[in-house]
């Protein structure tokens, strides 16, 4: 059998392009490992932050945002959003310090300054001689990322779709506009490949002979704590420490927290280094009144960005029917939705105003030389 579309990665970029494109044609998913979602999907702070990322980032989250607030019936049976809200501090002697911050706020994704009391209230374990200034942001929401992985592979299998684990592809190579993809045990035929291979997205480009496009992945670690003793951490917002890139967010009943390290690395399957947890869980404690007196759980994911820090989504350039979906960086769940429709409306051929609007500026050919402003690096807010 000849698939319409092999897709190689089976986490949320190659699960959610899968589901779009069954609706199209035959679909075949290979992942490497035995699960789906084993890593960078697997490893998220599952934040909704509209205002995210640079400008042409912010605008995939944007287009998202419908599909998570309402999905296709039937895609899944509870809510893929929940309320959350995040609030930025910068200590007294940072002024200035959230104007970057304050500078993305836009009608529906309000970026309000509050009084640092308030602030402190919101989140008792905060050390008030070191909030100076505060802002809040109300629309930041959890995402149940299991649940949106599941649905998306869930609803890909439903429209016929074939996904199939420990299935590492090896080889890759074309003759007559056909696709062979070798793995360990079998060979597959396929039309177009769709590259959703994450951090390794490089290395499977240059299976198919495809320039790279750069891709780096970052390794950033996060830990699970306990809250201070009669803290509901339910009801607190995600806190961002400005100017640093620590933050933390609750975690079913505990504390999840990440130094928001991005340190550049070989792609591979990422753990948290010992000694960077240790220097973290310190900080914690001269920054907030938390005790780190055990650290629950803690791992690490790679964050695989390009140069300019935007997505890369389209056929590349010079291998026929070679596709790319990758370079996600740290905001893969949320872009998601778009990102996937996307790739199907440009596999396919739609014309839509999703596909004009993004097609250009996503596409891997910018990655030659771009002048655009949106495609620049993201201002400022630590990602
Ligand atoms: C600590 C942390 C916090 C984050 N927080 C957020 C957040 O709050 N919100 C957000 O939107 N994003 C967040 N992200 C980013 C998000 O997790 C990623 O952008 C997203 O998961 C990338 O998805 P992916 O499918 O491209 O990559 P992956 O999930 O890594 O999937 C790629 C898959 O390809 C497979 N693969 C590779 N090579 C082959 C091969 N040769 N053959 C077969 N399979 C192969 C791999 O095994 C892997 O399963 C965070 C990431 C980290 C690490």
């Amino acid at each position: 059998m000849i698939y319409d579309f092999l897709i190689v990665g089976g986490g949320v970029a190659g699960a959610s392009a899968a589901f779009e494109l069954a609706a199209h044609g035959s679909v075949l998913l290979l992942e490497a490992e035995s699960t789906t979602g084993y890593h960078a999907t697997g490893r998220s702070a599952a934040l909704f932050t509209r205002n995210y990322g640079s400008p042409i980032v912010r605008q995939v989250n944007a287009a998202s945002a419908p599909f998570f607030r309402s999905p296709p019936a039937g895609f899944c049976d509870t809510p893929l959003l929940t309320p959350r809200g995040s609030l930025t501090i910068a200590p007294p002697d940072h002024e200035g310090g959230l104007a970057e911050l304050l500078s993305m706020s836009e009608p529906g994704e309000e970026i309000s300054l509050i009084d640092p009391k308030d602030a402190c209230e919101m989140v008792p374990f905060l050390r008030q001689d070191r909030v100076g200034y505060a802002a809040f942001e109300a629309n930041v929401t959890d995402i149940d990322v299991a649940n949106v992985h599941l649905s998306y592979l869930k609803g890909a299998k439903a429209r016929g779709a074939t996904v199939l684990t420990k299935q590492t592809v090896k080889a890759l190579s074309r003759q007559s506009d056909v696709w062979s993809v070798q793995t360990a045990k079998d060979t597959f035929s396929a039309a177009q490949i769709i590259n959703a291979a994450g951090a390794w997205a490089d290395q499977v480009g240059a299976m198919a002979g495809a320039e790279p496009i750069g891709l780096v992945p970052m390794r950033r670690t996060a830990i699970i704590i306990n809250a201070p003793e009669g803290v509901q951490c339910a009801a607190l917002p995600a806190v961002d420490f400005a100017g640093t890139g620590a933050y933390m967010k609750p975690d079913a009943g505990k504390l999840m927290a990440s130094p928001g390290d991005a340190t550049p690395t070989d792609p591979h399957d990422a753990w948290a280094d010992d000694m960077e947890i240790a220097v973290f869980a310190d900080w914690i404690e001269q920054e907030t009144t938390i005790k780190v007196e055990k650290i629950e759980h803690s791992w690490a994911g790679l964050r695989s960005f390009v140069a300019d820090e935007a997505p890369v989504v389209g056929f590349d350039a010079n291998v026929g029917g070679f596709f790319w979906l990758a370079g996600q960086g740290g905001f893969g769940i949320m872009m998601a939705p778009a990102l996937a429709m996307l790739t199907a409306e440009i596999c396919t051929q739609a014309t839509t105003p999703n596909n004009a609007r993004f097609a250009q500026a996503l596409s891997p050919a910018r990655l030659v030389q771009s002048s655009d402003p949106a495609l620049q690096r993201s201002p400022g807010r630590i990602i």
